[in-house]
């Protein structure tokens, strides 16, 4: 059994530091330009355990590389993902409460970051604790699929089938490439995926979208 719920809509939020926010990364460096934007990026993502350049992801067996101004951080065994998710939008400056509740088992998101004119972007994974080892297998390749969604690199997992483009055209939304990620590494790890059931769906649209995109992977995923 399979039990999985990315938490809604993989929030995307703006952060805008207050102008002596940033001093605090830097009393020496005026922001004038480009190139000290970029510095001041690198100080304030790496200070909240962010990371750049290259960045990968073992349950898909992908690594990606990251922009300059690309930053990935990814926290697991999470007690509760919903909690989480408000204290990191607090750390960011983000007041409003992530307003309707849920239970989470996962969550990607995604930080805008704007210094003069430049910008530069934080992605979070989340991943709970509470969860069987194919159920955070599926989550982690879930979350990091809207990750990878957001930084525009899909094409790094249509190559891994068979037939890209067919693949490439059922996936519709970030949604159904975030599960065609969880398919993915369900089989990577070897699960049969036909005996993988997911908990709750309760929606039978959900179901046949996740039927769907799991077929893709049993029948199209090169060896
Ligand atoms: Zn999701």
């Amino acid at each position: 059994m399979l039990a999985f719920l990315c938490l809604s809509a993989s929030f995307s939020g703006s952060i805008l530091p207050e102008a002596n926010e940033w001093r605090d990364y830097s009393t020496d460096i005026i922001i004038q330009d480009k190139v000290e934007a970029k510095k001041l990026f690198k100080y304030y993502f790496e200070s909240k355990g962010f990371k750049t350049g290259k960045i990968k992801i073992p349950e898909l067996n992908v690594e990606v590389m990251l922009e300059e101004n690309q930053f990935y951080k990814r926290e697991e065994y999470i007690m509760d993902v919903y909690e989480r998710i408000n204290e990191i939008r607090e750390q960011f400056g983000l007041l409003t409460p992530y307003d309707d509740y849920a239970q989470g088992y996962g969550w990607c998101g995604e930080l805008e970051a704007q210094c003069s004119r430049e910008k530069a972007y934080g992605y979070i994974v989340l991943i709970d604790k509470n969860l069987n080892n194919a159920s955070m297998i599926y989550t982690k390749a879930h979350e990091n699929g809207h990750f990878l969604w957001y930084i525009d690199k899909q094409e790094i997992i249509y190559q891994k089938f068979k037939n890209p483009h067919l693949v490439k055209s059922k996936i519709h939304t970030n949604e159904d490439f975030g599960d065609l990620c969880g398919w993915i590494a369900l089989k990577i790890a070897n699960y049969n995926l036909n005996e993988c059931f997911i908990m709750n769906t309760e929606n039978p649209e959900t179901e046949t979208r996740l039927a769907r995109l799991r077929n893709l992977v049993e029948n199209y995923l090169r060896d």
